[in-house]
């Protein structure tokens, strides 16, 4: 029997909102409760529950109530679901998750630091049943029954640093570390003004995100020849993890991003013939 988790000890961390540019403090603090809570400490001690009926997209994964958000989710929730925590609370004194480097990997650190604790709850995990796929545009969706947790993702710019990148894998705590979580997140020069009018990427920098122009990349050396397609698959997993439970099955996406993923998670679990609990 897999069991609920938590971390061992306290974590502090805190950085920058990629989106906001505002500066947030962290505390990710142990808990039984057998759910992920976030606490906005700047508003009372306000509580949210992760909740794949309360999140919205737009450039990044958010949670809403009618009070609050806390937005760019996604770095984080796919390191908790690559260590299994499910119990933990998240207090924070801002609106949005820091960015750090624009990587998971300073949570995993932090986490690998602290320790993983495993609590006396059993918890079952959702395995895909029944293939299906979705589409938006000319993105596409699908997933289909496999015996790990497997993804695969392609995208496809018309930028002479990405092109056509395709990564198929399946996915444990180890390769999630080595492979998956310091791809960075990226974005490009000339998309800049717009996000910034729509109150988008005001704390993005050289230092927090792999920054293209119109033709190569001026941040600095790529930490894979392929970090854009594996950025994408960090960005999967922690949608992924909205569904609640470890999942069993082949996801793959074409050209998606997080309204697809939030798209295909709804479809999921409004149609729970798709998949079984086991
Ligand atoms: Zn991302």
């Amino acid at each position: 029997m897999i069991t609920k988790s938590t971390i061992q000890k306290e974590i502090h961390l805190s950085g920058v909102g990629i989106h906001s540019g505002k500066n947030v403090d962290l505390l990710l603090r142990p808990s039984s409760l057998g759910g992920i809570i976030f606490r906005r400490t700047d508003l009372d001690n306000l509580e949210l529950t992760l909740d794949p009926k309360k999140i919205e997209t737009k450039s990044s994964t958010y949670l809403v109530s009618e009070e609050c958000k806390i937005q760019t989710l996604e770095h984080l929730l796919a390191v908790l679901y690559m260590f299994g925590i499910d119990s933990l609370i998240i207090e924070i004194n801002g609106d949005e998750i820091p960015i750090m480097d624009g990587s998971a990997s300073p949570f995993a650190q932090a986490i690998l630091n602290a320790g993983v604790m495993s609590l006396p709850d059993g918890k079952k995990s959702i395995k895909i049943i029944k293939p299906s796929s979705l589409g938006e545009n000319d993105a596409v969706f699908s997933f289909s029954q496999d015996s790990d947790f497997k993804i695969t993702y392609s995208i496809e710019y018309d930028h002479p640093a990405i092109q056509k990148q395709e990564l198929s894998l399946s996915l444990n705590l180890e390769n999630f570390i080595k492979e998956i979580a310091p791809a960075r997140t990226f974005g490009f020069l000339k998309d800049v003004p717009a996000l910034r009018a729509q109150g988008l990427a005001i704390g993005g920098s050289l230092d927090n995100a792999v920054v293209l122009d119109d033709k190569t990349v001026i941040s600095g050396p790529l930490r894979y020849p392929d970090e854009f397609v594996r950025h994408k698959i960090l960005d999967l997993i922690g949608d992924l993890s909205l569904m609640g439970s470890p999942l069993i099955g082949h996801f793959k996406a074409q050209r998606a991003g997080h309204g697809l993923h939030l798209k295909a998670i709804r479809f999921l679990l409004n149609n729970p013939e798709f998949w079984a609990y086991i």
